[in-house]
């Protein structure tokens, strides 16, 4: 609810796709079972290339690729770490639907990223790590400026450190 404490964002500047997956494998050394990461931005931000560095952060079965048509993919954990459920939720218009996907269980024992999910990101009940994608106004510069925002009590006392270290100046 939006009632959730907030914390400052953590702003990392992110040059190529290549980044934008190394940037995903390093939030799973933060993610834990249970965590939701709502991810948002324009078509071709990169919110998908996000996910495939977390898929290959959490060494989950199959290709990460965009759920736009099955609005829901779910991808097996190797058993010692996490399963990924990967969520297009453009079509979605309320978290009722998120909700009729079944996810809740697998979502306590998975990490869960949702495309497009700040429109309903604000009915979530539970914390969530909010991930904004920008690009810079120059459409011949790939840099993307994402903005990583905890939201909620799962993230105080959370040492989010590697991200910051992870920030630039640019
Ligand atoms: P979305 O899921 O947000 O629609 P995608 O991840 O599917 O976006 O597409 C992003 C596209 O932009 C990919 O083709 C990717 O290779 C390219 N790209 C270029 N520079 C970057 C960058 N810095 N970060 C992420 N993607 C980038
Ligand atoms: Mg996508």
């Amino acid at each position: 609810g939006a009632d959730l404490a907030r914390r400052l964002p953590v702003r990392v500047v992110v040059p190529t796709a290549d980044a934008m997956r190394d940037l995903g494998r390093t939030l799973t050394t933060i993610l834990e079972p249970g965590d939701v990461v709502v991810a948002s931005g324009d078509l071709g931000a990169g919110k998908t290339t996000l996910a495939q560095g977390i898929g290959a952060g959490l060494q989950v079965e199959g290709p990460v690729i965009s759920p736009t048509f099955v609005l829901v993919r779910r991808h097996a954990g190797t058993g010692v770490r996490p399963g990924f459920v990967h969520v297009d939720a453009y079509r979605l218009g309320s978290l009722a639907e998120l909700v009729d996907l079944d996810l809740d269980e697998t979502m306590d024992e998975s990490i869960t990223l949702v495309e497009w999910g700040a429109g309903i990101a604000e009915e979530l009940e539970r914390s969530y790590l909010s991930l904004d994608i920008r690009r810079s106004g120059d459409p011949a510069d790939d840099t993307r400026i994402v903005y990583l925002e905890p939201v909620g009590p799962r993230w105080e006392g959370v040492d989010l450190g590697i991200l910051a270290a992870l920030a630039g100046d640019g």
